[in-house]
């Protein structure tokens, strides 16, 4: 049921409360507890054994890379990882558990106290404390849709029994919408740069459940919560979390109280449902896993991880915005992907002059990409290419206008820029008797901005360079052209 438009002097009267508890599959070649393979998209029941099968008399051995991914994680978040964490066995039934329980971490989890930096609508950062971290097994997947009998029939797959998460669970800090959003998208982008998980939501290796509350403002005591699932993206998290918060104050409003309880988003009406009660919930009986030793971290292993740590986006985006001189904007466009970065600044630093790489690339190339709605991926023009522009135009070789026409042709042919240069290598005017008479032609054209330079407005150079260049069709040599001006202009 869509929630009857609340009047924002209503909504004001309210503060929401937001904790996020994020799931993600940890990117091992092998299982938590076995060696079978940690792959999506196999053959249904293909990637199983006794132990991720719960047979009876097997036993699990802790992947260390799980450990080290999830420590990785830990550090990456700010967290404080314990010396000592505890596997505990979380007992339910479901027909995708062949176990009857999911060991995972419960009173000592591996790491705790962290936090994440978002920005928020009045462009300060905004710290959201994170919990914890803890480790854990995923369950089967239960298959409800697609086969010829599925109105009478669930069939299962067990290939993702046993592949390792790490849960991260924030503190109730968030307190709108799109502060959630953004901590979503700094997370994801921490892990990603970590390399612990692909993050991919499609795929299920990035799952996000949200827990809701509303509060009179300026009331200490939480509101009652519900806990919201089954949502596939953050675009959708922010717009359940609306929803819910609408939801909930028009509850109070109208009287009545907000129930604890679980509901699923549904993204087709955009709205909530209940799917049960707190009161149904299961008690899990927790107690520590026999069949594994506690986790010890020792001081050695957490200062060899913490030297794996890559660098991250926020220092990464501070470092590049000093050293290219990028704006903020440009600066999450080059670090959106690590990988992506790491190619622009390998590049960069080959080139005559790296800041003149990121305006090429973010002004040029990247402006005609998105003119066209490309990605980065399906530019003809490649990072050496991009190189070579930056020091053709360093070099005076090129002017910027012969770039533009040249890009022109990169982009209509799909060719990369190195070889459309050999091809059509534009003529450049470097006889400086040639450029002196198109420059004197143009100071007699414009006698008041010869004034003005005179007066001391030096920039008005600029102004009859762009003449001449636009005179000469754009094939006047920068440098000898620069040159040439202020020599004319200073006599
Ligand atoms: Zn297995």
């Amino acid at each position: 049921m869509p929630v009857a438009a609340i009047s924002p002097d209503v909504l004001a009267k309210y503060e929401p409360v937001i904790g996020l508890e994020v799931h993600v599959q940890l990117l091992t070649a092998t299982k938590m507890f076995c060696g079978c393979a940690n792959r999506f998209g196999a053959d249904p029941n293909t990637n199983t054994c006794p132990v991720c099968l719960g047979l009876p008399g097997a036993l699990p051995v802790t992947n260390a890379k799980a450990i080290e991914f999830a420590t990785l994680a830990s550090l990456a978040l700010n967290c404080q990882v314990r010396e000592r964490s505890i596997f505990a066995r979380k007992n339910y039934f479901y027909p995708d558990l062949p176990k009857g329980y999911q060991i995972s971490q419960y009173d000592k989890p591996l790491a705790e106290h962290g936090w994440i930096e978002v920005p928020t609508s009045s462009k300060t950062n905004k710290r959201i404390g994170i919990t914890r971290l803890h480790m854990e097994e995923d369950a089967g997947k239960s298959l409800h849709d697609g086969f010829s009998d599925s109105a009478t029939r669930t069939y299962l797959d067990l290939n993702r029994c046993g592949t390792p998460l790490a849960e991260i669970v924030s503190e109730p800090d968030i307190r709108t919408p799109d502060e959630a959003f953004e901590y979503l998208t700094r997370l994801k982008e921490i892990l990603l740069y970590a390399g612990v998980s692909d993050c991919n939501m499609e795929e299920g290796s990035l799952r996000c459940d949200a827990n809701v509350s509303v509060r009179p403002r300026g009331q200490e005591k939480f509101g009652t919560k519900a806990e919201v699932k089954n949502v596939n993206s953050f675009k959708f998290v922010r717009a359940a979390l609306e929803y819910e918060i609408e939801r909930q104050i028009e509850v109070i409003e109208s009287g009545g109280s907000v129930k604890q309880e679980t509901r699923l988003w549904n993204a087709n009406d955009g709205s909530t449902y209940s799917m049960r009660s707190k009161e149904q919930a299961h008690d899990y009986r927790y107690f520590p896993e026999p069949d594994l030793p506690p986790l010890i971290v020792s001081a050695e292993f957490l200062s060899e991880t913490r030297k794996k740590l890559p660098e991250l986006p926020e220092a990464r985006r501070a470092r590049m915005i000093a050293e290219y001189e990028l704006s903020v904007q440009d600066a999450h466009t080059l670090t959106a992907s690590r990988e992506f970065a790491d190619r622009f600044e390998a590049a960069a630093r080959t080139a005559r002059n790296p800041r003149r790489v990121a305006n090429v690339l973010l002004s040029e190339v990247g402006g005609r990409l998105k003119a066209l709605g490309l990605e980065q991926e399906q530019s003809p023009v490649s990072m050496a290419g991009i190189v070579l522009v930056a020091d053709l135009l360093d070099e005076g070789k090129i002017s910027s206008k012969q770039m533009k026409q040249l890009f022109d042709v990169c982009f209509e042919k799909g060719e990369d820029f190195a070889a459309v240069y050999e091809r059509e290598k534009p003529e450049q005017i470097t006889d400086a008797s040639a450029l002196e008479k198109l420059i004197d032609e143009t100071i007699a054209a414009n006698p008041k901005q010869v004034e003005q330079y005179r007066a001391g407005k030096k920039t008005m150079a600029g102004f009859f360079v762009g003449q001449v260049m636009r005179a000469s069709k754009g094939q006047a040599n920068p440098a000898l052209l620069n040159e040439l001006v202020t020599r004319k202009l200073e006599g």
